[in-house]
C-alpha cells in the first residue's frame, strides 16, 4: 500500500486530534511540526520536527526534501506567518494544503463583549472602560500591549511564566487548560476581577472564562481573529482525515 505523506502545522489542540485519529493508520504517515514556543508541549502520536523552518524557502525546501503529498496547516488561529507562508510553499511546492481552523467564539444574550482588532486596541479599550483589575488571558508572549495601563492591575494565567518585567507587579497563574466554569468563576472572584481581555481564539478548552464572565456581568475585550488566506478550509480534525482520504497519494 502507498503510504500518503503528510507535513502537519502543529501546536493547537486540533493538530493533536488529528495525529491521534491517523496514529493507528498505515495508509497515512504524519510529520508534526511545533514552533518550539513550549518547553514541555503536549506529547503527539507521531514524529515530531521542532523549530521554524527559516522562512517561505525553508518550509518550500522540507515539503520537497521530506516527500510531503499534503499539508495540514493546524496552526493557531492567530498565529499571523505560517498560514501566509504555508499557503504559498504549498503552491510552490505543488501540495495540496488544507487550513484546520476552529470557528471563532460568538457572543451570546447576556455577554458584554467589546470586540477590538489589535491587542493594542484592547488595552485602549481597558483604559477607556476604566478597568482596574484585568483578567489578561492573551497568552504570556502577547503581554506588552497591556505594560502601558499604569494603575491596573493584571492577572495573567499561562502554561509558563512571562519573561520577567514585561509588565509591572502582574499576578502570574501558572495552569494548562481546559479550565471549566466553576474554576473561571472562582478565579475571577479570587483577584477581584472587573474586565476580561481575550483572544478570539474559539475552542472548547478555554471557553468557560466567557461563561463565568457572563455570569459575573463582567465585560470582555475580544481581539478579533487575523484575516486567513484563501483556499480549503475546515474546523475538526475528523473533517480534516476526509480531507486527507480524498487526497491521498495513489
Ligand atoms: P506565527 O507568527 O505564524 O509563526 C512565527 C514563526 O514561527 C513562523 O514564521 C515559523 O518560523 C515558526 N512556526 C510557527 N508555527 C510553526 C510550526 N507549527 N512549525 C514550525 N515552525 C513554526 O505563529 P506564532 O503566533 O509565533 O505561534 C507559534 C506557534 O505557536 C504556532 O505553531 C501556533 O500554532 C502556536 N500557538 C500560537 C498561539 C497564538 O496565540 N499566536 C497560541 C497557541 C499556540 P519560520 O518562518 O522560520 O518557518
Amino acid at each position: 500500500m502507498t503510504s500518503t505523506s503528510v507535513l502537519l502545522l502543529a501546536g493547537t489542540s486540533e493538530a493533536a486530534e488529528l495525529a491521534a485519529l491517523l496514529a493507528d493508520r498505515d495508509d497515512v504517515a504524519v510529520l508534526a511540526s511545533l514552533a518550539g514556543r513550549t518547553r514541555s508541549p503536549t506529547p503527539l502520536p507521531c514524529p515530531v520536527r521542532v523549530g521554524g523552518f527559516g522562512g517561505l524557502g525553508g518550509l518550500v525546501a522540507a515539503l520537497r526534501d521530506g516527500g510531503h503529498h499534503l499539508l495540514v496547516d493546524a496552526t493557531h488561529p492567530f498565529a499571523t506567518q505560517m498560514p501566509g507562508n504555508a499557503a504559498k510553499a504549498a503552491a510552490i511546492a505543488g501540495v495540496p494544503r488544507l487550513r484546520l481552523l476552529r470557528p471563532p467564539w460568538r457572543p451570546v444574550d447576556g455577554d458584554r463583549w467589546h470586540c477590538v482588532a489589535s491587542l493594542v486596541a484592547a488595552a485602549v479599550e481597558l483604559r477607556a472602560m476604566g478597568a482596574r483589575r484585568v483578567f489578561v488571558s492573551t497568552g504570556r508572549l502577547d503581554l506588552a500591549p497591556f505594560a502601558a495601563l499604569a494603575g491596573v492591575h493584571v492577572l495573567i494565567r499561562s502554561i509558563e511564566p512571562p519573561d520577567p518585567g514585561v509588565l509591572p507587579g502582574p499576578t502570574v497563574v501558572i495552569d494548562r487548560g481546559p479550565f471549566d466554569i466553576e474554576s473561571e468563576l472562582a478565579l475571577l472572584r479570587q483577584h477581584c476581577v472587573d474586565a476580561v481581555v481575550t483572544k478570539n481564539s474559539g475552542g472548547a478548552a478555554t471557553a468557560a472564562k466567557l461563561t463565568a464572565a457572563r455570569r459575573l456581568g463582567l465585560p470582555v475585550v475580544v481581539v478579533d481573529r487575523p484575516p486567513a488566506p484563501d483556499g480549503p478550509v475546515v474546523a475538526t480534525a475528523a473533517e480534516a482525515v476526509a480531507w486527507i482520504g480524498a487526497h491521498r497519494h495513489r
